[in-house]
């Protein structure tokens, strides 16, 4: 029997946008008896993990906030990490959350007790029981490093972009970074001037395109103050532009313009014509993430800089060999490696209604009912399900619509006196069905790469392929018909 303290009506798995904004909305449905279970020792999420030098967002911040918060303060177009991981603290404290939030405690699993109709949950500080469970552990919150042969014996100093070794100065040393996505084209110019040597271990080159940073001054931080419809006006305004590459993503031909500007983008930036074939894709632009820079290319053309493409084949104690048995000495490995979005570690530890955890039912392919609940677990809300994630706009908005779902299951449970709600498999088949055929001959199927939105059987299902507009009238509200109601049992405890 869960301790007196750890019951409670809804727990809340980590406290970045998701644990947050899920948070606020209970709390203004007048829903107090809630926990957030957070691991770390603050808010944040994956703006307080992701501290590596350059990183910032890639989405404008009057886009990349709550839409019930606007931030006025914003520095910056797009916002540096430090600004954003500030602001969640700022809404955390403002909004009343932080004495909800229960720190140091890691989630180890959690399983649905049928006949208490509670899950039971497994923290590192001990059980807690809820009838409700949101999950929002972030969707790209466990770095994934390649297991290179030789790895455990290098004598330098390792580790991932999101877990960045700050006791580490890499001034003057000899450094390498494997990959060249989002992560590693933002810490790659902002450690190039700092190092003796910097080696890029290329597998893939992205696809950039050039970056409008504007430094937003006190003047406009009082107008917005002033009038805040004018920032809602220009947040409508980014959202607009951003969601007109959804057109480019269902139909790949029509991303030729963007690929047209990319290529300029190339041609401006890196004169020497052997770098500029080895950074020039060879995929349709958008089936991995668009990346947007206007100082990786400058960085990569720098004296102290190589762009390495052969493959790694092994770490040694002080260097890394590639296949062409070339060998670059280097102090550090820095791992822009990416995550494991589609085979997140929490999934092989939450266990529904029949025993079963949620990767054997997924079976290497997460699905879910509008990306949040899944049939046979009760009372489950997952954050950034599956296919709800995106490759050109704020995921923030996805989240809010999301949590819309989760209210509006709370108050159907208030209203009708059920103990759970488990999406109908048909509703759930129909969901998923819908968003495949969508998916179907989209940039990110077609568009002849391999990104981390593909999962282990190939199908994407880390993305939303529509409008977010879409998504949200589709998933703020819940259709009764599409959920069974569990009634209480008699005998379970409340
Ligand atoms: P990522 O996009 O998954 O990139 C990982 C990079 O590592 C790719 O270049 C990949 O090459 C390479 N790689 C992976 N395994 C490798 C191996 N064994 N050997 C050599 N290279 C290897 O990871 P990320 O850059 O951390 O970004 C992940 C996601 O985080 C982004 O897509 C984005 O959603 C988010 N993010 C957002 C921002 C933002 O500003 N909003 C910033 C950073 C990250 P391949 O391409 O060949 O697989």
């Amino acid at each position: 029997m869960a301790e007196a303290g750890t019951r409670v009506r809804v727990a809340i798995v980590g406290s970045g946008f998701g644990g947050l904004g899920a948070a606020i909305r209970l709390k203004q449905e007048g829903i107090t008896d809630f926990v957030l279970l957070e691991p770390a020792r603050d808010v944040g999420g994956t703006w307080r993990d992701n501290t590596y030098p350059g990183c910032e967002c890639d989405v404008q911040s009057h886009l990349y906030s709550f839409s019930f918060e606007p931030n006025p303060e914003w520095t910056r177009s797009f916002s540096p990490q430090p600004e954003i991981q500030a602001y969640l603290q700022r809404v955390a404290k403002e909004f009343g959350i932080l004495p909800h939030v229960r720190f140091g405690h890691e989630v180890r699993g959690a399983a649905w007790d049928d006949a208490a109709q509670l899950w039971r949950i497994d923290t590192t500080q001990g059980p807690y029981s809820t009838r409700v469970l949101v999950m929002a552990p972030g969707a790209l919150s466990d770095p994934l490093v390649p297991d290179i042969p030789g790895l455990d014996r290098f004598e330098g100093r390792a580790f991932h972009s999101a877990r960045w070794d700050h006791s580490f100065d890499l001034g003057g040393k000899r450094v390498a970074v494997i990959g060249t996505g989002a992560s590693a084209i933002q810490l790659v110019p902002a450690i190039q001037p700092r190092v003796e040597k910097l080696f890029v271990f290329q597998r893939t080159p992205p696809w950039i395109l050039p970056r409008t940073q504007r430094r937003v001054g006190e003047r406009t931080h009082r107008v917005y103050r002033r009038f805040p419809a004018l920032q809602r006006g220009m947040r409508g305004m980014i959202y607009l532009a951003r969601e007109a590459f959804v057109l480019g993503f269902r139909r790949p031909r029509a991303m030729r313009l963007a690929e047209k500007i990319a290529r300029r983008h190339l041609a401006k930036s890196i004169a020497d014509p052997a770098l500029r074939a080895k950074l020039t894709p060879a995929w349709t632009i958008g089936c991995k993430r668009i990346l947007l820079s206007n100082d990786y290319y400058p960085a990569l053309a720098r004296p102290n800089v190589e762009v390495v493409t052969d493959r790694i084949s092994a770490i040694h104690p002080h260097s890394i060999v590639t296949a062409n048995g070339a060998e670059c000495e280097v102090d550090a490995i820095v791992f822009g490696t990416g995550f494991l979005p589609t085979d997140p570690p929490l999934a092989h530890a939450i266990r529904g209604r029949d025993g079963r955890a949620l990767t054997e039912v997924w079976a290497g392919s997460p699905k879910a009912h509008v990306g949040t609940t899944v049939v046979g677990f009760p009372n489950l809300f997952l954050l950034m399900g599956p296919n709800t994630g995106l490759g050109h706009t704020s995921v923030v908005y996805m989240i809010e619509a999301q949590v819309e779902h989760m209210i509006a299951a709370m108050r159907h449970l208030e209203r009708t006196g059920a103990a759970a709600l488990e999406p109908r498999p048909e509703a759930q088949a129909a969901f998923v069905d819908a968003v495949d055929r969508r998916m179907a001959g989209t940039v990110w199927t077609a568009g002849g790469c391999r990104s981390w939105y593909l999962d282990g059987t190939g199908r994407n299902s880390a993305l939303w392929p529509d409008f977010t507009w879409r998504f949200r009238r589709r998933v703020a509200t819940l259709d009764p018909a599409e959920y069974v109601a569990i009634p209480p049992r008699a005998a379970a405890a409340e």
